[in-house]
């Protein structure tokens, strides 16, 4: 027996069935048409918003990490509950413009930019957050071009990352941002051709829980920049902190410890140094907001057994779940929060394991999970589903097709 992750509060039980925003999880199938399906929570994406905010110093602001989840109905949900939002390619400005978000907002970070993507968000007033001299001088050319002064913040790749980080963003070579050392010069050069000087963005990792870890890749964040900021010369207009926060995806997972981060940042900030005194500060967060508010449901459309094993094959996968799956950057596949939606509450009866619809043994959703007997027909519901599922699964793998998705 395997355990699955934990489920994350606020889903509740509604005639023995799971429900999201007060309806069971068949009535949401029927209404968007059915399945496979990603749910996403208004509820729980307020929520979220509601304590980060009462736990984070009012001078601290919040940017949403489109990447996280970029569907239309959640960006536009999310617009004037965030400060500002984090692009990472001209496909994500062009979602938050359609969402009439306003282009002062937006800053756009990520390598690789095209000249065509730059020219966009320099056209539109976006800040990009430089990530090599060459994307620099290529920005400026493009400004003089367009006769626009573009908005330039650099990306510093720092010596260090966020300890326990899921994904570390900094510490050694690194395709992302510019080398800390270096970054005086290239916002100097910025500035006196002509961009409008925008600050730093310092990404140091993300999917951490430990909240001392964040503590200390902030306060190591806050001292890089001074020391940038006086190499530079004059005060720092904006900083983007990074962010970090991850959510409990597996068995033994806690969450952050919100109010301890939130503490130590109202302290840091109450005694920032002169050249931070009138900066802009943010975080920059993806899966902290958006990742328990989703939840992915499929069918089972066979049960069967093989050499005593049951399993529940449904029609969902790794094509929209590829995290789940344990295929997304994961060393060893543990068990995602999962359950039998449509049997909700009802005790483990089970071991079972639930797989896609894949012909790949790679397609797996739960393994060896204890469920309580499910038939052909109920539903399964993967939680923690509402970041990096949809657009960061392949969903034209094997002809499936994307699944829909509704916002509630
Ligand atoms: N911003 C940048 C620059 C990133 O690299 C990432 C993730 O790697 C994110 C934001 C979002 O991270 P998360 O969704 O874990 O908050």
């Amino acid at each position: 027996m395997k355990p699955v992750g934990p489920i994350p509060s606020g889903y509740a039980t509604v005639d023995g069935e799971l429900a999201i925003g007060g309806r069971t999880a068949r009535a949401l199938v029927a209404e968007a048409g059915g399945t496979p399906l990603f749910v996403y929570s208004r509820a729980h994406l307020d929520a979220r918003m509601a304590e980060l905010r009462a736990a984070l110093p009012a001078r601290v602001g919040v940017n949403y990490a489109v990447k996280a989840n970029p569907h239309p109905a959640v960006i536009a949900h999310m617009a004037p509950l965030v400060d500002g939002f984090d692009i990472a390619s001209a496909g994500e400005l062009r979602l938050c413009e359609a969402a009439g978000i306003d282009a002062g907002r937006i800053s756009f970070a990520g390598p690789g930019k095209r000249d065509a993507e730059l020219e966009a968000a320099i056209a539109a007033g976006v800040t990009l957050n430089c990530e090599s001299e060459g994307e620099g001088a290529r920005a400026l050319a493009i400004g003089e071009r367009l006769g626009i002064a573009p908005r330039i913040a650099v990306r510093v790749n720092p010596s260090f990352a966020m300890t326990g980080s899921g994904m570390k963003m900094g510490g050694g070579p690194k395709q992302f941002g510019v080398d800390a050392e270096r970054v005086p010069a290239l916002a100097r050069h910025l500035i006196a051709h002509g961009a409008e000087w925008r600050g730093l963005h310092i990404f140091t990792g993300s999917q951490t829980l430990s909240a001392e870890a964040i503590i200390e890749a902030q306060a190591n964040v806050l001292n890089l920049a001074t020391e940038l900021a006086e190499a530079i010369g004059g005060p720092l207009p904006k900083l983007n902190m990074g962010g970090g926060l991850g959510i409990p995806y597996f068995p033994g997972d806690t969450p952050v410890d919100l109010a301890k981060v939130g503490a130590a940042l109202a302290e840091r900030v109450a005694d920032l140094p002169e050249v931070l005194a009138g900066t802009e500060l943010c975080m920059e967060l993806g899966r902290y907001l958006v990742g328990e508010a989703g939840v992915y449901l499929c069918r089972v459309i066979d049960r069967k057994e093989s050499h005593g094993t049951t399993f529940l094959v449904t029609d969902g996968g790794l094509h929209h779940q590829l995290a789940a799956s344990g295929n997304f950057g994961t060393v060893v596949r543990r068990n995602y929060p999962s359950a039998i939606a449509t049997r909700y509450g009802a005790q483990g009866e089970e071991e079972v394991n639930i797989v896609g619809c894949l012909c790949t043994p790679l397609d797996r959703l739960a393994d060896n999970a204890l469920m309580p007997r499910a038939e052909v027909g109920d539903l399964v519901a993967v939680f923690c589903a509402g970041a990096y599922g949809a657009t960061a699964s392949p969903s034209a793998f094997l002809g499936h097709g994307p699944a829909a998705e509704i916002l509630v």
